[in-house]
């Protein structure tokens, strides 16, 4: 989602300007910091960038810090750091033309209006496009700071997606990545009158547009998974078999002090239906280790679905206490050195997961997008179900979806040949 508003800010830019992005930090007249501020790590890397930034800048470049930081840091931002000229917060990336010319502007309302989701074109990679489905989050998860950063959940027009999407695929995108906090319960609410539209007919209607060959959307909430829609995942051949099912912990208990509406025996159901009705499709998931008053025995439960799962990728994290957040306040708080000793337990034995399913990839045939030049005369891309591919290979490959034969695995990507 930061991706996709770093390429709403360009564009809006460059509706007003011809900006250039620039890799060389000497060169720029405006260096943005767009953050994240889901854990606090962070949050204090910002205020050390901005040093950096500052002192190595031309004396005229503005710095300003959008996103979920400003959101929620706002004003503190400048009175920590008066060298920043704007801040502005992740549901107002669309008024970047504003602040920019006004000095120690701050703009961090989490209301909703129109502009929220219209924005001019661009994208940092011509063959696949990001789309925001909704903005904002609805959920109360207790650790979690987004709903106070990207205000309440709005579905944006059906019509104004399909567009977006079509637009993006007469200029070259053949995937679109769908984005939201929770796309699966997509449709819940609109800005302004609209038809009832849930996210499996959303699909539906997007599977129509000629020359999209491929749907992806992160991330899905294991609450809404339901049949109809891993029916339609299973089935539709345009929606790539890559599923996210953010796990969080394995506990009952905590997943109900998390507030997330499941419990673990709900989530392996899900799983399971999944790869009933889809074998081939690879499932990865977010977990937290050390939320507050997880005992061994919870932890154990989160090793349990760990192993009856086998999620391909896993994105795991100690629990950091965050502000506007109900468990920042749970007085039984986990000590880091016992978080961490289960983040790499629990990292290790996933490693090792990983290492026997991209294993088993040698000699298997996939079919892979390529849409990036690497170095080397190489060219990278993704199969279907999300995997990484190398292969030896020039920019006449971009933009086509080819078959692969697996040559070579490691943990991170595979090398193929051209079958
Ligand atoms: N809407 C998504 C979450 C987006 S945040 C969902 O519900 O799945 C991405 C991930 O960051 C979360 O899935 C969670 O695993 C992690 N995360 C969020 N808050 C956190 C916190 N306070 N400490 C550690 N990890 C956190």
């Amino acid at each position: 989602m930061n991706a996709r508003d770093s390429e709403h800010m360009i564009a809006e830019l460059n509706r007003e300007e011809a900006y250039e992005l620039t890799e060389n930090l000497q060169d720029a007249d405006l260096i943005i910091i767009n953050t994240c501020s889901v854990r606090e790590k962070p949050v204090a890397k910002l205020f050390s960038e901005i040093g950096v930034f500052n002192k190595h800048k031309k004396p005229t470049a503005k710095i300003g810090v959008t996103g979920c930081t400003a959101s929620h840091l706002g004003e503190e931002i400048i009175k920590r750091a008066p060298s920043v000229d704007f801040v502005l917060g992740a549901r107002n990336v669309s008024k970047i033309t504003q602040v920019i010319h006004k000095k120690h502007a701050v703009e961090v309302s989490t209301d909703f209006d129109e502009s929220t989701y219209d924005f001019a074109e661009y994208r940092s990679n011509p063959f696949k496009a990001m789309v925001n489905i909704s903005i904002g989050c609805d959920k109360s998860c207790t650790f979690c700071i987004v709903p106070a950063t990207r205000g309440e959940e709005i579905s944006i027009p059906s019509a104004l997606i399909v567009g977006e999407i079509t637009k993006a695929v007469a200029t070259g995108a053949k995937e679109v990545m769908l984005l939201g906090q929770n796309v699966n319960n997509y449709g819940r609410r609109f800005g302004g009158d609209e038809a009832p539209c849930d996210f499996t007919q959303l699909l539906r209607k997007i599977s129509k547009i000629d020359g999209l060959e491929r749907i992806r959307f992160t991330s899905p909430h294991p609450l809404h998974m339901d049949d109809i829609f891993l029916t339609e995942f299973a089935n539709n051949p345009k929606i790539c078999k890559q599923i996210h099912v953010p796990l969080q912990s394995g506990s009952t208990s905590l997943l109900k002090a998390m507030k997330r509406g499941y419990t673990k025996e709900n989530f392996i159901n899900r799983c399971e239906k999944i790869r009933a009705l889809c074998p081939e499709a690879s499932i990865s998931t977010d977990i937290i280790v050390g939320f507050p008053s997880e005992s061994d025995a919870d932890f154990e439960d989160t090793m349990e679905v760990l192993e009856k799962v086998r999620f391909e990728q896993l994105f795991s994290f100690k629990y950091s206490a965050r502000p506007h957040t109900e468990a920042a306040a749970f007085t039984d708080q986990i000590d880091s050195d016992t978080a961490g000793e289960r983040l790499t337990r629990l990292q290790s034995r996933h490693t090792e997961i990983l290492d026997e399913i991209m294993d088993a990839q040698l000699g298997v045939v996939h079919q892979v997008y390529f849409d990036e030049l690497k170095s080397g005369g190489r060219v990278s891309g993704r199969s279907d179900d999300g995997k990484l591919f190398f292969i030896q290979g020039s920019e006449e490959l971009l933009g086509k979806i080819v078959e692969v034969e697996v040559v070579k695995t490691s943990r991170g990507a595979l090398d193929g040949v051209l079958v």
